[in-house]
């Protein structure tokens, strides 16, 4: 474990400003080998975008993503765990909620879908299963163990960063990414570059956490999704919706998805300081999604949870927003094909 690891100042990517508000002092309790500093969110003044201020130096990533860090899990090694887990459920919900999605929002024939941070090719999967069998399943990955995992089953994956990744090697009707914004250093960089990957007509999906919904208001510093010291920005609908409007796109759609695991992260946060060996039998951070039957019920729980507060306050925890290049922007490459 390391004590003092390298960091950064930060300011709002937004309005380029650094006047905040304190939100929450949190450190790494998730996988608490990795450092035992802790960490200040901030929100700010004026667009309501939170961030985390200071954050760790980009030398660090080593160290703040274990090798056992969660999303770098390959299918091979959860389906270790048993024919039954959390994954294999999760992922008949998440079919029919993308399949629903695009039937909506991308009627016509999707033909190449770039996902960034595929992780093992999870969403792939989905996507080559729900559109046509010939489409083109594309992505980057920074774990190399997930990312030879993910071309194994057949899709287009480079291991690195999404910042370091050239634009001009293909075109997307589809650019995906499932909790990725929040732990790069630049969002705006990140939304611009995957502006510059879409086809005409192209659509954005990326789901990131609300850092609005009630869970956080309940749960303080003990939150799921602070992540710390991995999720260096939280948006919540407004702040999401004025940074793709300065990078010439707009929010068409927002949906809120439950997310279970916040529960058991908060709870294993509730319990660290004083019973961390409760903590880790009941709410293993990193093993619950593995955990077979008794998994699959402690996350139905919370589930249930979660359907609850939905249906109570008309939000969660968790975002799944939709953007579109702005009308302008659809023009103008219109013109140049
Ligand atoms: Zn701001």
């Amino acid at each position: 474990m390391k004590s003092n690891i390298k960091k950064v100042t930060a300011k709002c990517c937004i309005c380029n400003l650094d006047d905040t508000t304190p939100l929450a002092t949190v450190r790494d309790h998730e996988y608490p080998d990795t450092t035992d500093d802790r960490f200040q969110f901030v929100q700010c003044n004026r667009c309501s975008l939170v961030y985390l201020d200071p954050r760790p130096d980009g030398s660090e990533l080593d160290c703040i993503y274990p090798k056992n860090y969660y999303a770098f899990d390959t299918a091979d090694s959860v389906a270790s765990t048993g024919l039954l887990n959390v994954k294999s459920v999760s992922r008949i919900f998440e079919a029919r909620r993308l399949k629903s999605l695009l039937s909506k929002e991308h009627p016509r024939l999707i033909e190449t879908v770039f996902d960034i941070g595929c992780g093992d090719g999870y969403h792939l999967d989905i996507f080559k299963s729900a559109l046509d069998g010939s489409v083109r399943t594309c992505g980057i990955e920074m774990s190399e163990k997930a990312a030879k995992s993910a071309r194994s089953r057949g899709h287009e994956v480079e291991c690195g960063l999404f910042e370091d990744f050239s634009t001009d090697r293909l075109m997307a009707d589809l650019v995906f990414s499932s909790h990725v914004i929040e732990h790069v250093a630049d969002p705006r960089l990140f939304l611009n570059k995957s502006k510059s990957l879409l086809n005409h007509d192209g659509i954005i999906v990326i789901d990131t956490p609300n850092v609005d919904g009630i869970l956080r208001k309940l749960f303080g510093r003990h939150w799921g999704g602070w992540h710390t010291p991995r999720h260096w920005y939280l948006f919540n609908p407004r702040s999401i919706s004025e940074l793709a409007t300065q990078c010439g796109l707009e929010v068409v759609r927002i949906d809120f998805l439950p997310i279970n695991m916040y529960w058991v992260w908060g709870l294993h946060s509730v319990l660290f300081d004083r019973h961390r060996r409760l903590a880790d039998k009941f709410f293993d951070p990193v093993g619950a999604e593995k955990s077979g039957i008794s998994g699959i019920v402690l996350l139905a729980v919370f589930q249930v949870f979660e359907l609850f507060l939905k249906l109570v306050t008309r939000s969660t925890s968790q975002m799944r927003i939709v953007i579109r290049p702005t009308t302008k922007f659809v023009e103008d490459v219109g013109r140049n094909t």
